[in-house]
């Protein structure tokens, strides 16, 4: 008996597996979003789970979140009343020696909190996380729900990690998500979108059973405040792959040693303006940013075309 516990016990963790009882989207989002494309939709009010296309991307592995960091370090600047800073952006940046440069080799500008994060700056990020220092930006991304499992009931679901400690010097790096040591999954982006969405309420993503909440981020100012740099995003920044809907979103890329072509994600929610799904799609390998917003948009479609004949209610 003692030796098949230990055997049992010693089993590896079972493949990630989705419920008997198919998710109310699981058929139609599979066909939406072709391979090597993993996504998936959340009800905003609920946590509860619609669909998930190719849990293994999204739940059992984590991944850099690029971009989708400046989420936390935008966040962590408000609660330090940094959010009316501006910075100048000449797409460079020149620090104790080190440079770093924009995605936007001209620059942006002088630009403030809300432009940074639509059109995704970089040099205002760095600027702002030396400001801020690790401490803080920590902090926000633990109490946004990074480094620890949602507590989903999907099967296999990993950690993510936060760099701790977070050395001062690669600040800049953690707020743009681009650092050894920084992985998120797919499950804590839609926890945290859904909770932008929802008044701060970040809820365990489930298959079944009732709500789970995890834990409480932002206050309503802070929170409209990220929206509205959200809807900005997609509507004239980095996330206009999925402006033929009423979505609001962030991009994130990072690159992938190795690979040629970056990971992408796109998490967001919608409609933007009273929301009610949180999606988000991840392409390990793709053409960029443009690839996971148009994989979002697609998603999302679903969404509204399930909501519009009476989906939500007919459980
Ligand atoms: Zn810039």
């Amino acid at each position: 008996m003692l030796l098949l516990a230990l055997l049992l016990s010693a089993a590896p963790a079972p493949a990630p597996a989705l419920p008997s009882a198919p998710l109310p989207l699981q058929a139609e989002a599979e066909r939406a979003i072709p391979a090597p494309a993993a996504g998936a939709l959340m009800e905003v009010s609920t946590g509860r789970l619609l669909a998930l296309v190719r849990p293994e991307e999204l739940v059992t592995h984590a991944h850099a979140p690029g971009s989708l960091m400046k989420l936390v370090a935008a966040w962590a600047a408000l609660r330090a009343d940094q959010g009316a800073r501006s910075f100048e952006c000449t797409g460079k940046d020149v620090h104790r020696g080190k440079v770093r440069t924009c995605w936007r080799r001209d620059g942006h500008g002088r630009i403030g909190l809300r432009q940074a994060l639509a059109d995704s700056c970089d040099i205002w990020f760095y600027k702002v996380a030396r400001l801020l220092g690790p401490r803080r930006l920590l902090q926000a991304a633990r109490e946004m729900g990074l480094g620890s499992a949602t507590g989903s009931d999907v099967p296999g679901e990993v950690a993510g990690a936060l760099p701790e400690p977070l050395p001062e010097l690669s600040s800049p790096e953690f707020a743009v998500g681009r650092m050894d040591g920084l992985a998120l999954t797919g499950l804590q982006a839609l926890s945290l979108m859904g909770a932008l969405a929802n008044g701060g309420t970040l809820w365990s993503p489930r298959l079944a059973g009732p709500p789970a909440q995890r834990g409480k981020v932002g206050t309503r100012d802070e929170l409209e405040d990220l929206s509205r740099a959200l809807r900005d995003a997609v509507q004239s920044g980095t996330g206009a792959a999925a402006s033929d809907l009423p979505i609001a979103g962030k991009t994130g890329t990072a690159p992938v040693p190795g690979q040629e072509e970056p990971l992408a994600w796109f998490a967001g929610f919608a409609p933007d303006d009273a929301p009610q799904v949180a999606v988000v799609a991840f392409v390990p390998e793709g053409l960029g940013a443009r690839d996971a917003a148009a994989a979002a948009s697609d998603l999302t479609r679903v969404y509204f075309q399930w909501r519009d004949r009476g989906g939500p209610s007919a459980r």
